[in-house]
Order: structure tokens, then sequence, then C-alpha cells
């Protein structure tokens, strides 16, 4: 046990943790809702551009965030298979809401991103060193199953031989406020995939949130830096054991309710998915009659990618100037399906939405594995949401595990 863990967990629980250097990683603090915005004001005195959930264009997104007060405070969304509707409830607290359509994907891998610049001169090409710098990322109101598809892309990008510059440098310096959930979409499943509700690790800070104030927990040396700082403008409090406990409970009860498939807080049930030997399952039904019935309503329209928080297909072009000597290298996400993305020899290989939704599902659940040792699915459900056909990932596996000849109902 660390020695400041002795003090928190035997401390009066009013005593102030204040002049012993801030509260040390794995330790628990009370932030009283009020200390949201000092915390802000002291991530972005450190140089970093902080990003948080705000309501925009009818849903919750990550954007720039400057004031506590544009947090989405009084808001929660009602998601289901191509379906999301934000609704006022004065009960909600800060992030009740659960994931909207972007996840940290959009600030590591942006969608657009320009990864080189090219001058001709005298006849030679070279390419120029002027990428403009970017402030660390400091990114609030981050999810568990946002934290394991950042695991994941970690792999995809950092984890092989050839390490992605622009992924690394932001990764590297990325500060993490996490949430642990209160409630789930009837999208969310991270209950089966062991992504979630609770946000278990890989965070600087976890806040969970309770009436007027969030038990928060610190997760690394620099989410205690941070906290000692704000510790300089607020005094901070240091949970209990039975406060701690009581956190822990909240996300354990969300937990038990999604694995019971119960109605939480009267939302509907959360959708579940069976992933017991799912590899094989998948591989073995390459030939189901159920990716031709799926493709009947697939519109090949690319969203399910591209909200998705894992996938990383991307396409690479290059812009010249209308004098033809400076040449913008720029990256920018693709899809499995496009025709264009699986084109060879001048034809495609996919050429039907069958072949191409069995690629992205099965390359998903399956490929994955083979490729990076970790399922490509965290259970988020953005994949359900932001389908406009209401195409649900959990329901055509459970459609092709009910009639596999492989696996009789499993
Ligand atoms: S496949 Fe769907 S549910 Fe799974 S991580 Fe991607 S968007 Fe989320
Ligand atoms: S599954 Fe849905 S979101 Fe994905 S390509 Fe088909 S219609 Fe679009």
């Amino acid at each position: 046990m660390h020695a400041d863990d002795r003090v928190v967990q035997d401390t009066d629980p009013l005593r102030p943790t204040q002049g012993r250097g801030g509260p040390a990683v794995g330790s628990w603090v009370w932030l009283p809702t009020e200390t949201l915005q000092p915390l802000i004001d002291v991530l972005r005195t450190d140089g970093m551009r902080v990003i948080g959930p705000q309501v925009a264009d009818g849903a919750v997104v990550y954007r720039d965030l400057a004031e506590a007060g544009d947090l989405p405070v009084g808001w929660i969304d009602e998601q289901d298979g191509g379906h999301y509707r934000l609704q006022h409830d004065p009960e909600a607290g800060f992030f009740d809401h659960v994931v909207g359509p972007h996840s940290l994907k959009n600030f590591l891998f942006p969608a657009r991103e320009t990864i080189g610049h090219f001058l001709r001169e005298d006849g030679t090409w070279r390419q120029v060193e002027d990428l403009p710098e970017e402030p660390p990322l400091a990114v609030i109101g981050v999810r568990g199953c946002d934290l394991a598809g950042l695991a994941i892309q970690d792999r995809v990008f950092l984890g092989g031989e050839a390490v992605d510059p622009g992924y690394h440098r932001r990764r590297e310096s990325l500060f993490l406020v996490a949430v642990n959930c209160r409630r789930a979409a009837a999208t969310c499943f991270c209950h089966s995939t062991g992504c979630g509700p609770a946000a278990s690790a890989g965070f600087d800070l976890c806040l969970t949130e309770f009436p007027g104030r969030f038990a928060c927990e610190v997760g690394s040396e620099r989410g205690a830096a941070v906290l000692a700082k704000l510790q300089e403008k607020v005094p901070l409090i240091a949970c209990t054991d039975s406060e701690r406990a009581a956190a822990a409970e909240q996300s354990e009860r969300l937990e038990q309710a999604m694995h019971a498939r119960q109605r939480v807080a009267g939302e509907p049930a959360p959708r579940s998915l069976n992933t017991e030997g799912i590899r094989d399952l998948l591989y073995d039904n390459l030939e189901h009659p159920r990716w031709e019935e799926v493709a009947t309503r697939c519109l090949s329209c690319t969203n399910c990618t591209l909200v998705c928080p894992t996938c990383f297909c991307s396409s690479v072009s290059e812009v010249a100037d209308l004098s033809g000597d400076a040449v913008q290298r720029e990256r920018h996400w693709a899809s499995c399906f496009t025709l264009d993305h699986a084109r060879m020899h001048g034809t495609s290989v996919r050429s039907s939405t069958a072949s191409r939704y069995r690629q992205w599902l099965t390359h998903k659940l399956a490929g994955w594995i083979d490729q990076f040792g970790t399922s490509g699915c965290t259970g988020c459900g953005r994949c359900i949401t932001w389908c406009p056909v209401g195409i649900d990932i959990t329901e055509e596996v459970a459609a092709i595990r009910a009639t596999s000849p492989h696996d009789e109902g499993a």
C-alpha cells in the first residue's frame, strides 16, 4: 500500500489533503462540481487543448472546452438502432449521456490530416518539415469503452514495426479524465466485451458522479500532478473507504443490470453479444445466407466504420497546387464499405454489399483477433445508433449463431 493511500483510508473524511503535495496515484478525492472549471483552467494553463462533451447539432459531441458550463449537464441521449435523440432531464448530471458519434479516434487519428509537404526545386523534390506544432490534448468525459478503443488503436498504430508518427505524438501527451457511466443506452453492450461500464485502466483521473460532486480516482502521476495544482486553488477532501466502495458499487450495479438485461432507471434494456467462440463462428460461416439478407438492408453508406472508435482504414492522396511545384500529402479515413477499398488490378474483389458487410463484421470480430490479439469491438454501440437503417451488429451475430450448422444455437 502506498503511504498516501493509508492517509486517505484512515483519515477523517473531512480532512483536507492540502499540504501533502497532492493526492497519490490510486487515491480518491472528492471534487465538488464547482471544481470542474478550475480543473479545466489548470489543464489549459498547462498548455493543453481541452476537449469535452457538449451539445451541438442535436447530439453530444466532443469539442474544445473552456467553460464547464458548456458541459451537457441535464441532458441524456436516447439511442436505438438508427435512432438518437437528446432529452432534457432535470435529474441528469454532467455525464449522464453515454457515447455520441465522436470518440478519441477523431482526435488521435483525425478524419483528414496533412502528413507531408513537398516542394520541387531545381527539378528535384524535397520534403519540407513544416507540419504545425499541436498542443497536448486533454479529453474530459472519456468512457470505459473508449479507453478500450484507445488500447486497441494503440496496438494498430504503435504495436507493430511501423509506428504512426502523428498518432504517437498525440498519444504520448494525451491526458484523460475518464467518467464511470451511471446509465447505459439500449445500444450499449460493453458488459459483453469486458470494456465497461466502469473505466478500469488507462486514465489519468476518473470521475464517478454523485449529486453535487465527483469521487475522483487518481490513475497516474500526471493526474496526481494536475490535482496538486488544483489543490492550490481549492481544498480537496479525501474519500473514505466506504465512499470509494459506494462509487465502485454504482458501476457494479449498472454492470449487473446490463448482464441481467434489465431496464436501468427507466431505460430500455441494453443489448448483449455472445462472444464465445466468435472467431471460429464467423470463419465457419463465410457462406451463411445472412450476409445476403443483411445486404438487402445495408446501404454501404460507411457510417458504421466512420463512427467506430477502432476502425482504422485510411487512404492517402497527394494534392498539388496550380504551379505543380508544391504538393501536400493528405491522409483521410477510408471504409471497407466502398467499392474502391478492395480495388485490385482494375476491379473490386468485394463487388457486392454482402461481401463488404461480411468483410467488416468478420474482420472486426474475428480477423482482428488474429492480427492484434484482441477483438476490434468495444461494445460502444455507435455503429447501431448511427446506421441509417438500424443494422445491429449484435443481431447479425445472433442470427448467424442461431442458424450456424457449426454452432447449434449456443
Ligand atoms: S463495431 Fe460497433 S459496437 Fe463495436 S466498437 Fe465499433 S462502433 Fe462500437
Ligand atoms: S451497416 Fe448501416 S451504417 Fe454500415 S454501411 Fe450498411 S447501412 Fe451504412
